[in-house]
């Protein structure tokens, strides 16, 4: 649904959101939660421009109640957007009592943009899948259920962390082929995934399906999330229940939620290709197929401690998932499994179609055997202590306005001795 909110000819009183670069322009409004200090609470904000503005303060709501502000649907979310793009327009009447909520970005931490009840990942990059699987099983690298079923697990919701938290190091038991037993140890083999975040919005009781027609009244928006995962513990541990230990350390998300209604005029057809397997019926729908899928680019970026400036190890597009974001909530609670306010999604990594636009150090590498070359002199593999790894994202198509989703960061710290 595009709306005035959408027009890229609005501009703002907030000088900043005017740059053509930045990611938080007046057609964005992603919603997070600030506080000034660290003895204070979290509260609710909207980026604008290089400012957040604090919604109680400007009196748009009256609780701090990030959970109360998802459970609400889709109509009360775009009330709000239209309430904050006409406050925070040129001209508005609203711009003193706005002004005075507006603090700078920074000049605050921002937080986790709400508490996360409980966290799957998916699996919904193909190319990823493929290229993981080729690694494995060079012949047949998909396994038979993949075009069918959207394909998840179940992940750790306790060690989801803010960007810019530091990332340990972890210890597992590790056993390469060639060894008789395994030991317990540092992971030599540290990665990162390149996801996208659904965050749920009013979810559904238990035991009553959400039916793909309205899984999008469901998605509250999207975050930035990076699936960290030891690869040398996954290799160990993951048959047959999945990963645990080798990604439950730690995943980070970004810290703004970018909505549904925002991403409204990014919106591109869900295909599949004519040769593959159709959804089952409770996974397709006429507006899934015309307009299910997301416009989006991505990018991993390294810095590691000899580099001033971090440098873009790959670009890749959430369009490539095999599976739309519907399809995830739809199949997820098929089972009449219940999703509540503020709980987490992943895609899955998302890889692009070339090699190089693998989501991972596993695939840029080819499982470790093809060292990555970075542009000063510097070889990786896999993670290095001090490396710092940033996702980004955005959207950009002709004659809209530009938006973006902030940062997802984090800087690996040594292993603590075992
Ligand atoms: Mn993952």
């Amino acid at each position: 649904m595009i709306d005035d909110t959408h027009d890229p000819a609005l501009t703002s009183w907030v000088e900043s959101a005017n740059d053509p670069g930045t990611d938080f322009p007046l057609q964005n409004l992603p919603f997070g939660r600030f506080r000034g200090a660290s003895n204070e609470p979290w509260r609710i904000g909207v980026a604008i421009g290089d400012c957040v503005l604090d919604l109680a303060a400007a009196g748009l709501i009256d609780s701090q109640d990030m959970a109360a502000l998802l459970a609400q649907g889709a109509s009360r979310r775009r009330a709000l957007r239209r309430a904050l793009s006409q406050g925070l327009r040129h001209g508005s009447a609203e711009r003193s009592r706005f002004e005075a909520a507006l603090r700078p970005l920074a000049q605050v931490e921002l937080g986790l943009p709400c508490d996360i009840g409980d966290y799957s990942d998916f699996y919904a990059g193909i190319h990823h899948a493929t290229a993981v699987g080729k690694l494995m099983r060079p012949d047949h690298p998909l396994l038979p259920n993949y075009k069918w079923v959207p394909i998840g697990y179940h992940g750790r919701a306790s060690s989801i962390v803010p960007s810019g938290t530091p990332i340990r190091r972890p210890c597992g038991q590790i056993k390469p082929a060639e060894a008789p037993q395994p030991w317990l140890a540092a992971t030599r083999r540290l990665d990162y995934e390149l996801e996208m975040g659904i965050v749920i919005g009013p979810g559904n009781a238990l035991g009553e399906p959400i039916p793909i027609a309205q899984a999008e009244d469901h998605i509250f928006g999207f975050v930035l999330l990076n699936d960290w995962s030891a690869r040398d513990l996954q290799a160990w541990e993951y048959q047959p229940l999945g990963p645990f230990l080798a990604k439950s350390f730690a995943t980070t998300i970004s810290p703004w939620i970018v909505t549904l209604e925002a991403l409204a005029p990014f919106r591109a057809p869900y295909e599949r290709p004519a040769a593959d397997p159709q959804p089952l019926p409770y996974l397709d729908s006429p507006h899934n197929r015309a307009h299910g899928a997301l416009d989006i680019t991505l990018e991993v970026w390294l810095r590691t401690p000899a580099m001033r400036v971090p440098q873009r190890l790959m670009r890749s597009n959430l369009r490539d998932l095999y599976w739309t974001v519907a399809q995830l909530v739809t199949h997820q609670t098929v089972n009449g499994c219940n999703l509540r306010p503020g709980d987490l999604l992943g895609t899955g990594t998302v890889s692009g179609p070339g090699e190089d636009q693998g989501g991972s150090l596993l695939e840029l590498t080819a499982g470790g055997r093809r060292p990555l070359n970075l542009s000063n002199g510097e070889t990786r593999t896999f993670l290095q202590d001090g490396d710092t790894v940033i996702l980004r994202a955005y959207c950009v198509r002709e004659g809209l306005r530009r938006i973006g989703f902030g940062e997802c960061a984090g800087t690996i710290l040594p292993a603590r001795e075992v």
